[in-house]
């Protein structure tokens, strides 16, 4: 099998299979308990949080555990809820329908921008987003800055009119990303797309910004995420960031995986009639993995089917709208056209993709593209 989806999921690394085998004997109690199998478990979550702080450069007690990057994006969106919210068309569905269930009309105001999109690879310049959040004053009042501690304590220290919010799920591993750097104020992490097994996420939040938690009733994550902790997994991820960060991986996206994007990007538009990119290949304008091309009167979903008949896995659009026949609204939003939509394909590479992957790729993509371009009633021409 050629497996070209790791923007969906990607395949859990070896050293995260081992690392998770050992917690479930190791790690097994429930690690708000007091006793010794409890601090164990404790202590390899905090382990954790102290990793993927540092990588981030962010603060351990900034770091929350949470199922996944649709929880982390929910609990930032709805702790402003009633407030403004700006984001973008191009953003994860947990963003957009989320906004637009709460947003309301009163400062402070949340912008929710993604660092790189999920379905063509753009990377967004943030600096901006954050220059706009800066401007705007803080409110007087605001429900959202009268949170306070158990001892009386204001736990909202940041007071501002703008704040802002990156989705860096795609970001992570792939290019360098420091929260510090980036000048945001929470961002979105999620464990199955570096390697690491699905339903484990993670959310930066400032020192002293807004919160209000998703989940409430018990007093793990300082208050913040209730819900026993899922050692077992936030193991999976540790292993997973310690790869990343030992291989220093986005230097290995940034030329292997680079290289061979571009390459079947190349032989794509060369050899194939009617094809065209939806991502551009400037190094620093989109993620090395992702490659997203349109072919004319082709349907991206007869075009999946019949790779995944020749053991070539992609997706269509993004898994996360798979059963649903709307062309993909990130598409939509970036070229305005349907047809260049519906037709589209999303190859994303993993650091095991090879030479070979493309080789097979460009074995039998031509022939399925132009049998379908044969039986569609798009006339070619008319393109
Ligand atoms: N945000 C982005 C940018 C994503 O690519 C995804 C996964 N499709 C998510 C959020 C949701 O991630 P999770 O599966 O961890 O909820």
């Amino acid at each position: 099998m050629v497996y070209l989806d790791f923007a969906a999921t990607a395949p859990m690394l070896p050293e995260v299979l081992d690392a998770m085998h050992e917690a479930e004997g190791r790690f097994f109690a429930n690690a708000s308990a007091l006793h010794t199998p409890g601090h164990l478990a404790l202590n390899e979550i905090e382990h954790a949080r102290e990793v993927l702080a540092e990588l981030i450069g962010a603060k351990p007690t900034e770091i929350i555990f949470t199922s996944g990057a649709s929880e982390s994006n929910n609990t930032v969106i709805r702790t402003f809820s009633g407030c403004q919210i700006d984001t973008s068309p191009l953003e994860h569905h947990s963003i957009i329908e989320t906004a637009a269930k709460v947003a309301g009309d009163k400062l402070p105001k949340l912008y929710s921008y993604m660092l790189a999109n999920n379905e063509t690879g753009d990377i967004l310049d943030l600096g901006e987003i954050v220059a706009a959040a800066q401007k705007i004053p803080a409110p007087e009042k605001s429900e959202l800055f009268e949170s306070v501690s158990n001892w009386g304590k204001p736990l909202v220290t940041d007071r501002r009119g703008g704040y802002v919010h990156s989705d860096l799920t795609q970001a992570l591993g792939k290019i360098p990303v420091n929260v510090h750097e980036l000048g945001i104020d929470y961002a979105t992490f999620s464990a199955h797309k570096i390697g690491g097994p699905i339903g484990v996420g993670a959310l930066y939040v400032k020192e002293g910004v807004p919160f209000t938690p998703l989940i409430v009733g018990g007093n793990q994550e300082g208050k913040r995420r209730g819900g026993t902790y899922n050692t077992v997994g936030i193991v999976g991820f540790l292993a997973a960031l310690l790869k990343l960060r030992d291989e220093k991986s986005w230097e290995l996206y940034d030329t292997r995986v680079r290289e061979l994007r571009d390459r079947l990007a190349e032989r794509i538009l060369k050899e194939i009639p009617g094809s065209s990119l939806n991502t551009d290949l400037t190094p620093g304008k989109s993620l090395p993995n992702i490659l997203n091309a349109s072919f004319q009167a082709a349907e991206g979903e007869s075009i999946q089917l019949y790779l995944d008949a020749e053991g070539v896995v992609v997706s269509t659009g993004s898994a996360c709208a798979a059963g649903d026949i709307k062309p993909s609204h990130v598409l939509m939003a970036k070229t305005g056209d349907a047809e260049v939509a519906h037709s589209s394909i999303r190859f994303s590479f993993g650091l095991d993709s090879t030479a070979s992957d493309i080789e097979k790729v460009m074995e039998v993509l031509p022939g399925i593209i132009e049998r379908l371009q044969k039986i569609s009633t798009i006339k070619m021409e008319e393109k």
